[in-house]
């Protein structure tokens, strides 16, 4: 299928880990992709990769997502580069667990910087060229930690529980103009983010997963990719569970 060719996908946080799943699946059904990672080592990998497979298709570009001058500066360079910007998915992030009590403000500060300010900086960036093309789609990456709340992520809740209300808004805002955004909530997949965990927590967490399985970054690729999709073109403000049942 080439559902997404003679389109233009930027995906933040596509280095490593779901990001470049998302990466790859968007390529592989047509997109060219603006690769976006924090650090240029780990996007250059990556686009290599979709390269090697897809020539000419991906282009790597390093950039803090938290920093708002420098992603409109990454957000205008990418137009540039690409002429336009059919997708936009929102991925990168971070989390920094520890219980409330004991939790600072750096470890606030930074986590809602990142994922929820992140997101907000790279929509900012890429409204006028969607809005100028009455098209397209932006999709944030929440968790089952923004729906349920989990222990010892405050912090990490509340920037994925915020990226939801920030994306309806949005939703709102642009519908008009024939862009949807909509949000996919994760559960545990199997990436670096969850390969810390200790073998208790790993095991707590499958007791409640009715799968009784961790996901893959391509799990969550595949629902990206229909939400991207021409057959999706009537959903916008929604959320989608992506996590084994854990969420229901
Ligand atoms: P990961 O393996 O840790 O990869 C995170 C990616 O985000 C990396 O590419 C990283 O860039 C990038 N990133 C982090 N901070 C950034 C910043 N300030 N500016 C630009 N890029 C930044 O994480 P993952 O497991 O693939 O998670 C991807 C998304 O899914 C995250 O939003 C996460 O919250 C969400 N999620 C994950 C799970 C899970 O179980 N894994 C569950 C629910 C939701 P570098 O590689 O350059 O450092």
């Amino acid at each position: 299928m080439n559902r997404f060719e003679n389109q233009a996908a930027i995906v933040t946080g596509a280095g490593r880990g779901i990001g470049e799943a998302i990466a790859k699946r968007l390529a592989g059904e047509g997109a060219k992709i603006a690769v976006v990672s924090r650090t240029e080592s780990n996007s250059v990998r990556t686009a290599e990769a979709i390269n090697a497979a897809h020539p000419g298709c991906a282009r790597p570009y390093a950039v803090d997502v938290a920093d708002f001058d420098a992603v409109q500066k990454t957000g205008e360079q990418i137009i540039a580069d690409f002429g336009r910007c059919d997708v936009l998915v929102n991925n990168a992030g971070i989390t920094r667990d520890t219980l409330a009590m004991r939790m600072s403000s750096e470890d606030w500060d930074v986590v809602l910087d990142t994922n929820l300010k992140g997101a907000f900086n790279f929509i900012r960036s890429m409204l006028r060229p969607m809005v100028k093309q009455r098209s397209g789609r932006i999709i944030n990456i929440s968790s089952v930690s923004g729906l349920m709340g989990l222990a010892g992520q405050a912090n990490y809740a509340a920037s994925k529980a915020g990226l939801i209300g920030m994306s309806k808004s949005i939703a709102r805002e642009i519908a008009s103009r024939g862009i949807t955004v909509n949000v996919i909530a994760p559960g545990f997949i199997e990436t670096d983010m969850t390969s810390v965990l200790g073998e208790e927590v790993r095991k707590g967490a499958l007791a409640q997963i009715p799968l009784s399985k961790f996901g893959a970054g391509e799990d969550i690729a595949a629902a990206v990719a229909f939400l991207a999709s021409p057959e999706a073109s009537f959903i916008t403000g929604q959320v989608l569970a992506v996590d084994g049942g854990m969420s229901m």
